[in-house]
């Protein structure tokens, strides 16, 4: 089977990894890819956002599958455009991508299918968000309707705060994406990330896990894309699984194909979880980064037999074989990093690290210059390990990073320290 991967991060590259073990490869593309990619498979400079390029590309490279990695393509309908052309798509179509491509249509799916989530308001003009934020009281949290890359939720402790976010978005800080904002419900508990692999009836969960956002140990600083990931993540247990996929999962995939959008790929769905109940936080419609990482690598080369199974509607008949072990992930970044940050310098070192089923340092922004591999973005590398227990994972992985030479690089030496403590 030939395979195109769209991505260029640390996710590609960790699918990439998976899908090169299966026997059932036999050429993978990857569309941009990176340094770290190029050394595994074949990279190709596409415009991954233009459906049209990607079929073209498709037909000229004989591909048989697609796997879409991030949502920027789903969200410009480039798996519709791909499943038109006759291909097999791994990733939800446009009007499915809705359920990450915009909130209050997320809320809605929640009302038609009572899945339980935070209770909300959605508004087109700020008078009326102003009133509600008044007669709610804080902490309450104001979120841009749209993509917005991670930064269009505030968090608001205060009505001052939840006003200001509102002035913000509704002046156009976040473009169109700030045009129609939701308001919801403070809800407490601790947060954890459920996927589950959806062929538009069926669903099949494939692992739990957590991250960590903050930038700094201890979890202080400013938010991140994800400084480090584990799984499985211990307050997701199987009681709370079941609930989710019951009251969640399964409601949403009925009410999407009620409505004639059946949803077929990843659907991770953020929770919330208080005294073992599960509420929605959000949905996203593809894997998240860094925590893909960890999941690929606890399922391996089954990745690719699952992802078929999706795209081809056989998920009833398919089954995810565990191992009882645990992933963890490093994100090495440049110093700077969620701020401003150069690019360009060297990583050394990278030979000394062992890459095998239990060690892997996969390449989130890294580009290959007078033959050295060198950064190219604020999240670099992911350095991933799996072992018997947590503490093995996080002991591999931090023996990795620390044969890693990059003056330039930092990252948290404390991933995974609530399941540990
Ligand atoms: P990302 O791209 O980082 O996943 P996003 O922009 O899609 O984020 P959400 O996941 O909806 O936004 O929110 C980001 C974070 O804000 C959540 O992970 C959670 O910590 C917090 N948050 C969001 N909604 C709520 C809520 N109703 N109550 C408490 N915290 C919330």
């Amino acid at each position: 089977m030939n395979i195109l991967i769209l991505g260029g991060g640390g996710r590609e590259h960790s699918i990439a990894w998976a899908v090169m073990q299966n026997p059932k490869c036999d050429k993978l593309i990857v569309a941009p890819g990176n340094a770290g990619i190029a050394q595994i498979a074949e990279c190709a400079s596409l415009d991954i956002l233009n459906g049209a390029a990607v079929v073209n590309f498709c037909d000229e490279n004989a591909i048989d599958f697609v796997i879409v990695g991030p949502e920027a393509p789903l969200a410009a309908g480039v798996s519709d455009r791909l499943r038109d052309a006759g291909l097999l798509v791994f990733g939800p179509s446009q009007a499915a991508a809705q359920l990450e491509a915009s909130k209050h249509f997320t809320k809605s799916i929640c009302d038609a299918a009572g899945a339980p989530t935070a209770a909300y308001g959605h508004f087109t003009d700020a008078a009326s968000a102003r009133a509600y934020v008044t007669a709610q009281g804080a902490p309450i949290v104001v979120k841009a309707d749209g993509l917005a890359a991670g930064k269009g939720v505030i968090v608001a402790e205060t009505e001052a705060q939840a006003m200001a976010a509102i002035d913000d978005m509704f002046g156009g800080e976040f473009g169109d994406a700030g045009a129609e904002v939701v308001i919801e419900e403070f809800m407490t508990g601790e947060e954890a990330s459920f996927f589950v692999l959806c062929d538009g009836e069926n669903a099949l969960p494939i692992g739990t896990a957590q991250d960590h956002k903050r930038v700094g140990d201890g979890d202080t600083g400013p938010n991140t894309g994800g400084m480090g990931a584990y799984s499985p993540a211990p307050v997701l247990t199987d009681a709370v699984a079941d609930l989710a996929m019951e009251r969640i999962i399964r409601p949403t995939l009925r009410e999407m194909a009620r409505r004639g959008t059946p949803y077929q790929g990843v659907l991770y769905a953020g929770l919330m979880i208080q005294n073992g109940q599960p509420r929605l936080v959000e949905y996203n419609v593809r894997f998240g980064d860094p925590e893909c990482q960890v999941l690929m690598m606890r399922l391996g080369a089954q990745a690719l037999d699952l992802m078929q199974a999706a795209a081809e509607g056989r998920l009833a008949e398919a089954q995810v074989n565990w191992a009882t072990d645990h992933a963890l992930t490093v994100v090495m970044a440049a110093k700077g990093y969620p701020g401003s940050y150069e690019k360009g310098s060297a990583i050394n070192g990278l030979d000394d690290t062992t890459e095998d089923s239990f060690h892997m340092v996969f390449h989130a922004g890294t580009a290959m210059a007078d033959g050295r591999i060198v950064a190219s973005g604020g999240r670099v590398l992911n350095v991933t390990a799996r072992g018997a227990s947590l503490q093995q994972a996080r002991d591999r992985a931090y023996m990795m990073v620390d044969r890693i030479d990059w003056p330039e690089g930092f990252c948290r030496r404390d991933i995974g320290w609530r399941a540990l403590s």
